[in-house]
């Protein structure tokens, strides 16, 4: 069964064995989560996500996909990164939200990942709102999680987002 913990803290400083980037399609960085891993991790990640730009994803990563790179100097041994969908006030998008997460954890497994660690994806510079972002991660990770996937770990950078994604998992 994988356990699922939450920690209020930077997601560029855990202990695992993967952590998920919220990236966006080019794969070349951005602000947020992605510009700190891309800071902690060193250009080792920047220029793995330049070779997958060449060789597999010439127009970019679509939303709702992931791809894992090397971790460069972070502790963890991957980062796999996803991305997220822009919130939209007047279409659906939370399928492509959940397809964040199973797509992660089945990337994960596929690696041998055993512990993983997520953001709250999204609910930053793509403005999804935090209450329902963390009802489809936490919803999606328990229905997705395989038994390859001993731990998932939600890293929630502020009080208001443990807040949120506590009263989830309840
Ligand atoms: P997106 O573009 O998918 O919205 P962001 O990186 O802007 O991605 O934000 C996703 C979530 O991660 C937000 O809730 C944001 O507050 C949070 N966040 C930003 N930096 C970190 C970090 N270093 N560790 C953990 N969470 C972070």
């Amino acid at each position: 069964m994988t356990v699922i913990e939450l920690v209020q803290g930077d997601i560029t400083r855990q202990s695992v064995d993967a952590v998920v980037n919220a990236a966006n399609s080019s794969l070349l960085g951005g602000g947020g989560v992605d510009g700190a891993i891309h800071r902690r991790g060193g250009p080792e990640i920047l220029d793995a996500c330049r070779d997958l730009r060449a060789s597999h994803y010439g127009k970019g990563l679509r939303t709702g996909q992931a791809v894992a790179t090397t971790a460069g100097r972070l502790d963890a041994r991957w980062v796999i990164h996803t991305v997220g969908p822009v919130w939209s006030a007047t279409e659906d998008r939370s399928g492509l939200l959940a397809s964040c997460y199973e797509q992660s954890l089945r990337v994960a497994a596929e690696l041998g990942a055993r512990t993983v660690a997520f953001p709250a994806i999204s609910t930053g510079i793509y403005g999804w709102p935090l209450d329902d972002g963390a009802r489809i991660a936490v919803r999606t990770v328990r229905e997705s999680a395989g038994a390859a996937i001993d731990v998932v770990r939600f890293v929630l950078f502020d009080e208001t987002a443990y807040g949120a994604f506590a009263a989830q998992a309840g």
